[in-house]
């Protein structure tokens, strides 16, 4: 048996098939309680290979296909996906641990972004602009590009493809996917109905999308493909690091959504019953393994007690457990290598001078799953691990005195992902979102740093990566940019004026 009983329950309710017989592959392994959900084949690099060649093919005929028709593509999957949010939910808990309502939420994302992609695909605007030659035309057009390479994190197993695929497609790319071996059948599940969704249309499902499944050596075979014109890949910094500096040499299009070491600032005129709110969700929810999760948190030294007492009675009382339970609101780790990490942080945190309140492994169910109580560590200044991301629920505090020092802390972190102030004064609201605030792509006041919205674009700046994914006008990231000047004339007239007369 290569699949667990509730993993075949799930696949049967899709209506996706699950290979018959696997060859030996890599396990993936159930955070909430440690068990083995199934074992899945990797993709070689010759597998890897023909499949590029398959969706190269389809793509060329693919671009042709009229936007709005690739749109209805995007629908007929938003729509699939819809009928079966529940059953995607329970796999993304399953496979990554995070809460059933995050899970749900996930998905939510996935049929969002394709309603989005929909519409989109009735916008793929160019611009006419005025040429300075008479009887000329100046045009910005916008083509496919081709095969777009996604590699993915194991945090959000569906939504970040999703962002990618939904975009992309309707663009006119035909995708490969390389998923987190740690969520592989998440993507399984998802790319499965989305081929589903184009048999039922009646269209070619052939080449539009394939999963290579595997760890990085699979994913570093997808990023040396000469025929993968752009590499979206979402996770460690580490990790896009080596793709940037593979795809350097042949300058291959790269869109990067890395690391993040989030901080939200809390000024004395905050509503602190507001922040507590916004400051558990982000940096307990999902037990800190987000990429906007909250890391820092930078308090005036006026309401640093006040705000402190508050967190630790609620932090103490976190309902930490089974994931698919409800009121349960902080599942588990997503393996033994994330506690360590975890455990390797508060330790040097303690050894530098810092107070750590909780962050103690809580022993639920089998010894294999990683719970654990969120912590809190609080800093006399920020240093040491504050200043790098650990994919785990750990919270640094430290007071700040002035809001401009402030800001000069939250701009002190090597990635620059996502930030927040927690004000009531307009002048630092303003200067927080303004060029003299928060240099992270995601800058908010009054909330936390998770919990984005799909219409926004998506991502950060420094060893974040600097691309952009989701809404806005990301969707030109995925698409090539031709000017075309067009002369309508009888005559050449040349720009800047230059005689060339033969
Ligand atoms: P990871 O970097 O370990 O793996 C991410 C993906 O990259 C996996 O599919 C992995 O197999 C693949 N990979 C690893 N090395 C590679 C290489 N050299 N070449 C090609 N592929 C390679 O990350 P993770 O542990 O799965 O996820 C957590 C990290 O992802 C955190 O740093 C988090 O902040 C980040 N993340 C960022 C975003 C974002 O949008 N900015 C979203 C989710 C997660």
């Amino acid at each position: 048996m290569n699949y667990c009983t509730d993993i075949r329950s799930i696949f049967n309710t899709l209506g996706v098939p699950l290979p018959s017989e696997e060859p030996k592959g890599f396990e993936v392994f159930s955070p909430v309680d440690g068990r083995l959900l199934g074992q899945v084949a990797a993709s070689s690099q010759a597998q890897v290979s023909a499949a590029v060649a398959v969706a190269h093919q389809r793509f060329l005929a693919w671009r042709a296909v009229p936007a709005p028709k690739r749109g209805e593509l995007l629908r007929a999957f938003g729509e699939t996906v819809r009928q079966h949010k529940e059953p995607l939910g329970r796999l993304i808990t399953l496979e990554t641990g995070k809460i059933l309502q995050e899970g749900l939420g996930e998905v939510q994302e996935v049929i969002d972004i394709c309603e989005f992609a929909l519409g989109l695909s009735r916008q793929l605007y160019g611009l006419s602009i005025a040429s300075e030659r008479p009887e000329h035309k100046l045009l910005e057009t916008w083509h496919p590009m081709g095969v777009v390479g996604i590699i993915s994190a194991f945090n959000f197993p569906m939504a970040v493809f999703a962002w990618n695929a939904a975009l992309a497609l309707v663009c006119g790319n035909t995708l490969i996917w390389k998923p987190s071996e740690k969520a592989a059948l998440s993507a399984m599940a998802l790319s499965g109905l989305l081929l589903q969704s184009a048999r039922n249309m009646g269209l070619d499902e052939h080449g539009l999308v394939a999963v290579a499944q595997g760890e990085s050596v699979t994913g570093k075979a997808l990023v040396d493909h000469p025929d993968v014109k752009l590499i979206s890949a979402t996770g460690s910094s580490a990790m896009g690091r080596s793709v940037a500096m593979a795809c350097a040499p042949t300058f291959k299009r790269t869109l990067l959504e890395l690391g993040g070491n989030n901080a939200a600032i809390v000024c004395p005129s905050a509503n602190l019953e507001l922040v507590v709110r916004g400051v558990v969700f982000s940096a307990a929810g999902t037990a800190g393994q987000r990429c906007t999760s909250l890391r820092r948190l930078l308090v005036h030294r006026s309401v640093y007690a006040d705000l402190l007492k508050s967190l630790l009675k609620v932090y103490g009382s976190l309902p930490v457990g089974d994931p698919l339970k409800e009121g349960v609101l902080v599942g588990p780790l997503i393996d033994q290598a994330a506690f360590d990490a975890m455990q390797k942080a508060l330790k040097q945190a303690k050894d530098m001078g810092a107070t750590v309140h909780f962050g103690e492994r809580l022993t639920l169910g089998d010894a294999k799953a990683f719970y654990v109580r969120p912590a809190i560590v609080e800093f006399d200044a920020q240093k040491g691990p504050m200043l790098q991301e650990t994919f785990a629920p750990i919270l640094y505090m430290t007071a700040y005195d002035d809001f401009d020092v402030a800001i000069a802390m939250n701009n002190a972190a090597a990635h620059g992902l996502s930030s927040s102030v927690f004000t009531q004064d307009l002048r630092e609201a303003e200067v927080f979102t303004s060029a003299l605030g928060s240099d992270c792509g995601i800058a908010n006041v009054n909330i936390g740093t998770s919990g984005a919205e799909i219409g926004g674009a998506f991502g950060g700046e420094k060893e974040t990566g600097g691309g952009r994914e989701s809404g806005s006008d990301t969707w030109k990231a995925y698409m090539r940019r031709a000017t075309n000047t067009v002369n309508y004339g009888t005559s050449l007239p040349l720009a800047q004026g230059i005689k060339f007369d033969l």
